[in-house]
């Protein structure tokens, strides 16, 4: 095992791989910005280094800083959190290079599943079904209109460098198309300094299921189950639960088997995410591979016991799986709910500034993870999630009434946050019975 790692991040995520670092005894250093200097988790690392400015170029993803940083603080290996420079090869080789464990996938996996257009033919070749659409990069509008008169409209224009929900649109018809393609690449260079993009058929009324695996660097590879993501912003996700309350069996079954089957083609280790998306007849369609731990890994680990993170340090020190799948179940429901410093009555406006008034949730079933306190001032320089609210319940109609009422526990002031939006998701019926898919947040709850 490692006696040190750096962690190259912030927030919340920060403090989770903290946490999980001194229940492991290793020891750990992480990197903060000017911007976090105030942050209370740095109290609990064993050093904290400053890389820089606010700027998340100054900083967080400045690899010679955060390369200069580990040499200081003498790590084996470095964590890189999920954003910032967790999916970047390049980052993953300098590590390499300078003999320092990137804890994730090799920089080859990371290459190969991190570009849009690669993971879809990598998908192909281990028989994992994709979403019917352009077999690789559409540069021009008369490719782009022949592909979707093909495949038929509604489609929708992705980026292949894509991440965060950016790059993306639908188009309805020729006209749209034009438009949008333009639109899109435009995004997609200024988000990603790449404008290229691909088309697929825009997949109605689908839900986002999601397979967490993990892979060890002696051969085995097994899954922790599903997540359900589909109650989404902007193609971005609010919450998120495990199981999904709608898959039938043999559809979890085979959905899980297609993420394993993909892993062991890409040679991916660590942990890793596949993202379907599943259609109103459960056929589903593999959308990308996250090559990082999630935002929401906790509802895999309430469901299975696996601690994730800690996995993912245990394999890249080399150990192997200590479980086979057989022993992976899925004990109870969890449900995630996304703490953003946001107004929803303002259009999710950012609401950064200090929080003077902090009284958490608790009690049975509960678990915050979250960086937040009393005093704490939110940047205005990143992310603007807060926290993360995860409850674990026997059934998934306990679950949801444990959140609701650790909701209504959650008082954050005076900023505004996405927690009156969380509520009325708890209480809708469509949710409760869970008939819902990815447009549903916008087309049935945030429509004026
Ligand atoms: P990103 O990497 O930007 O998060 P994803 O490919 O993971 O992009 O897609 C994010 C979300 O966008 C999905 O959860 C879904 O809501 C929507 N989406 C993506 N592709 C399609 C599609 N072909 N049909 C319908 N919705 C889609």
């Amino acid at each position: 095992m490692f006696s040190k790692i750096l962690i190259a991040n912030r927030g919340e995520i920060a403090l989770r791989i903290i946490r999980a670092c001194r229940e492991l005894g290793v020891q750990t250093a992480v990197v903060y910005s000017t911007a976090d200097q105030d942050a209370a988790y740095l109290k609990f690392a064993d050093q904290a280094i400053c890389i820089g400015d606010a700027p998340p170029a100054d900083s967080y993803l400045n690899i010679p800083r955060i390369i200069s940083a580990a040499e200081i603080a003498d790590v084996q290996a470095i964590h890189p959190g999920y954003g910032f420079l967790a999916e970047n090869d390049h980052f993953a080789e300098i590590c390499r290079s300078c003999n320092i464990e990137f804890i994730g996938p090799s920089v080859e996996a990371m290459a190969a599943v991190g570009d849009k257009v690669q993971c879809k033919k990598l998908a192909r070749k281990a028989k994992v079904p994709t979403v019917p659409g352009s077999d690789g990069a559409v540069d021009d509008e008369k490719e782009a209109l022949k592909i979707a008169r093909e495949i038929g409209y509604p489609v929708i224009i992705k980026a292949a460098a894509g991440g965060g929900g950016r790059g993306m649109r639908v188009a309805h018809n020729d006209v749209s198309l034009r438009a949008s393609l333009k639109q899109a690449q435009a995004e997609a260079e200024n988000a990603f300094k790449d404008a290229t993009v691909y088309i697929e058929k825009y997949v109605e009324f689908g839900r986002h299921v999601e397979v967490q695996v993990l892979a060890d660097n002696h051969g085995n590879a097994v899954h922790l189950w599903e997540r359900d993501c589909s109650m989404q912003r902007r193609h971005q996700k609010l919450v998120e639960e495990s199981p999904s309350p709608v898959l039938k069996q043999e559809v979890r079954e085979e959905l899980c088997a297609s993420a394993v089957r993909l892993v062991k083609t890409a040679g991916y280790t660590n942990a890793g995410t596949v993202e379907f998306l599943v259609d109103k007849q459960q056929n589903f369609y593999i959308l990308e591979v996250n090559a990082r731990v999630q935002v929401e890994h906790p509802v895999t680990e309430m469901v299975t016991g696996i601690d994730i993170i800690k996995a993912q340090i245990r394999i890249a020190a080399g150990e192997p799986l200590p479980f086979k799948q057989k022993d992976i179940t899925q004990t109870g429901h969890a449900i995630e709910c996304r703490i953003n410093a946001e107004d929803p009555a303002r259009n999710f406006a950012p609401s950064p500034g200090t929080i003077t008034e902090l009284r958490v949730p608790g009690g049975p079933g509960v678990r915050l993870d979250s960086h937040a306190y009393a005093g704490y001032r939110i940047p205005p320089n990143y992310d603007s999630m807060i926290g993360k609210l995860i409850v674990h319940r026997p059934t998934r109609a306990e679950a949801i009434a444990t959140m609701k009422r650790a909701l209504q526990e959650f008082h954050i002031a005076p900023i505004k946050t996405t927690i009156p939006l969380h509520l009325q998701i708890m209480d809708n019926q469509y949710f409760q019975s869970g008939d819902v898919d990815t447009g549903f947040v916008e087309r049935v709850m945030l429509a004026k």
